[in-house]
């Protein structure tokens, strides 16, 4: 059978369902790599070109280990070629598990009752963000279940308070959020509140499978859960994070999904998505599903190396969901954000560490407990150049991934110095010893690296009134 070339395929309508099951499959069933066509391919891709949907599906069916190597190779050059070594670090912290939806394979779901509920007072919340900061966060993503006491008003003030939280040096400087879905006028709302992005995972685009994960509750609408980012952009929030849950259903075609939401995006907003995000499922509290599309190290490991490349203008985002193991080797695939020194329980930050924390389940396990320090510190010895930076988004410059991707010289200008900047002053305040000596080899490797004396030393400079106590210095 011949599939469809792209222009064919389902219009672009803004607020209207995208996904055509069927024209997916279609694509995947033939799909037929050889070694000519995967190179061409990742050429594209290293040309700088997003990949479309039969293009991507070649690398998916490639599973012959030689060409495995080479889509892993390709994704590792175009990270190198264009990203360079930054990792931008982020923390997530839990508001609230309330929720009225059954999501089969969530812990928080309504119907498990061994879930101890809990809602961060004020006073709590200040003093988890107290807690992050004094570790030396300055970038969180707010995660709430979906319940009526999380409306849009709740979660902008949510968002007010945590910007307005000061310890010390320590401020969060970007608050994403991670909730249910808004109307148009409570995507309105957490804007005023000054979110950096919104992000909100399908799950699955797979309609049946999502019919039979989410069986009650608001979030069995597929329809208006897909939509939720054509609403996002029409309240003006054009920083959004899109995912999908690997493991509920044929993660190739999960992959070409998401390219296909990018596409919409696109189509109908002229901007795509910030950041991807990959999170596979893990075991949780009452944890109801069964292993059919379980997603194996070997495909999520290869998956990840194939979105990189299918769109290679786009933030990547990889969580502590992964084991430290893993997680080294996708970060080598070109993932540009991750978690660290997570808990997942909610108010575990602050908490006294002799309360036993069974007492607050979580979401799910994490595979990665590492603290922010044991994280930078490991990240620095892989040469890496760990960043806090928030600079675009406070300067107004929307776009930034794409940015970073595409303006020649960007990176150079303002993504290495800005990481310079923050990971001077992580080292002066909250750094251990040893990491501290790690990181000045690091800062002063990357700014003879710069090649441009004039912008070295404007970081020197800069540099130098960090360590006589400025904070928050920024290109
Ligand atoms: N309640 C909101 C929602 O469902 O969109 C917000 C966040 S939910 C707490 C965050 C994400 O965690 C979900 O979108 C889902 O992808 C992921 N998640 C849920 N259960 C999981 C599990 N067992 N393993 C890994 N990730 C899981
Ligand atoms: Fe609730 Fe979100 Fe968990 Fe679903 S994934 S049960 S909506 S917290």
């Amino acid at each position: 059978m011949k599939f469809k070339p792209e222009k064919y395929r389902l219009p672009d309508v803004s607020m209207q369902p995208f996904i055509d099951e069927d024209e997916i499959m279609e694509i995947i069933a033939n799909a037929r790599p050889d070694r000519e066509k995967v190179l061409a391919v990742i050429n594209k891709s290293l040309e700088k070109n997003r990949l479309n949907l039969e293009e991507t599906a070649i690398l998916l069916n490639a599973t012959d280990p030689d060409l495995v190597a080479l889509i892993k190779q390709g994704a590792r050059s175009l990270k190198e070629k264009v990203y360079g070594k930054r990792i931008v670090l982020f923390a997530p912290l839990y508001v609230g598990n309330y929720c009225s939806n059954n999501c089969r394979y969530c812990g928080f779901k309504a119907s498990n009752t061994q879930a101890i509920r809990k809602t961060l007072t004020k006073d709590e919340l200040i003093a988890n963000v107290k807690a992050l900061e004094e570790h030396g966060q300055k970038r969180l993503i707010l995660v709430f279940g979906e319940h009526r006491l999380y409306s849009a008003d709740f979660i902008a003030e949510t968002v007010r308070t945590v910007y307005a939280v000061k310890k010390d040096h320590g401020e969060i400087r970007r608050v994403n959020i991670n909730a249910a879905p808004f109307d148009i006028e409570g995507f309105r709302t957490v804007k005023e509140a000054g979110i950096g992005t919104y992000q909100i995972f399908q799950e699955t685009y797979h309609r049946p499978t999502y019919a039979k994960c989410h069986t009650s509750g608001r979030k069995s609408d597929y329809d208006y859960r897909l939509t939720a980012l054509d609403r996002a952009m029409e309240a003006g929030i054009d920083d959004v994070g899109l995912g999908a849950l690997f493991g509920l259903a044929d993660y190739r075609f999960e992959v070409l999904a998401l390219l296909r939401h990018v596409n919409h995006l696109e189509a109908c907003y002229n901007v795509g998505p910030h950041t991807i995000s990959f999170p596979r499922i893990q075991d949780a509290s009452d944890y109801d599903l069964d292993d059919q599309f379980a997603v194996s190290d070997e495909e999520f490991t290869r998956l990840v190396a194939i979105l990189r490349l299918a769109v290679p203008y786009t933030g990547l985002i990889l969580t502590a969901r992964e084991s430290r193991v893993v997680r080294n080797e996708v970060l080598a695939y070109g993932c540009s954000q991750i978690d660290a020194g997570t808990k997942l329980e909610i108010g575990a930050y602050a908490e006294d560490p002799s309360v036993d924390q069974n007492l607050h389940k979580e979401q799910f396990k994490i595979n990665d407990d590492r603290t922010l320090n044991e994280i930078i510190d490991e990240l620095l010895d892989g040469d890496y150049l760990p960043s806090f930076c928030t600079a675009c988004y406070r300067k107004g410059r929307t776009g930034q991934h794409f940015m970073e991707f595409s303006v020649p010289g960007f990176i150079k200008k303002f993504c290495t110095p800005n990481a310079l900047l923050t990971l001077a002053e992580y080292i002066v305040d909250y750094a251990s010893p040893s990491t501290a000596e790690k990181g000045w080899k690091v800062i002063e490797l990357n700014l003879k690296q710069m090649n441009d004396l004039q912008s070295e030393s404007m970081v020197r400079e800069r540099i130098e009134r960090i360590k006589s106590g400025e904070r928050d210095l920024y290109f």
